[in-house]
């Protein structure tokens, strides 16, 4: 996957932006007890981020890390930031103009625009 994206970014001269996680391994301590599922998954993003950094630093490929907080309660239409407009865990539903998309398509949509500005 981490070599897919790299290749892409390279392939169309793009960089490549990453919801910065720092902290992670912190918040996994005090919840591997309760979430050891979701300390497999939050591991095994990181190692996937760590993988795609090494990747595109070969390649060339610029990886800007950007704030991941509000990367899923922001609208991309009309930049209403709050936790209701992501009600449901896949769908995002802004409650200010009604704008409606797949929550990890919006994340990916506020990352790329965070990393850009
Ligand atoms: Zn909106």
């Amino acid at each position: 996957m981490a070599k897919k994206l790299v290749e892409k970014a390279k392939a169309l001269q793009c960089g490549i932006a990453l919801e910065n996680l720092k902290g992670i391994c912190k918040r996994m301590e005090k919840t591997v007890r309760k979430a050891q599922r979701r300390q497999h998954s939050s591991w095994s993003f990181y190692q996937l981020r760590q993988f795609i950094q090494y990747k595109a630093d070969l390649a060339g490929i610029p990886v800007m890390l950007v704030d991941p907080k509000n990367t899923s309660r922001t609208c991309i239409q009309c930049g209403y930031v709050a936790k209701e407009n992501r009600s449901l865990r896949d769908n995002f539903c802004c409650r200010a103009c009604g704008y409606v998309d797949l929550a990890d398509k919006l994340a990916a949509e506020n990352i790329r625009r965070d990393a850009v500005n």
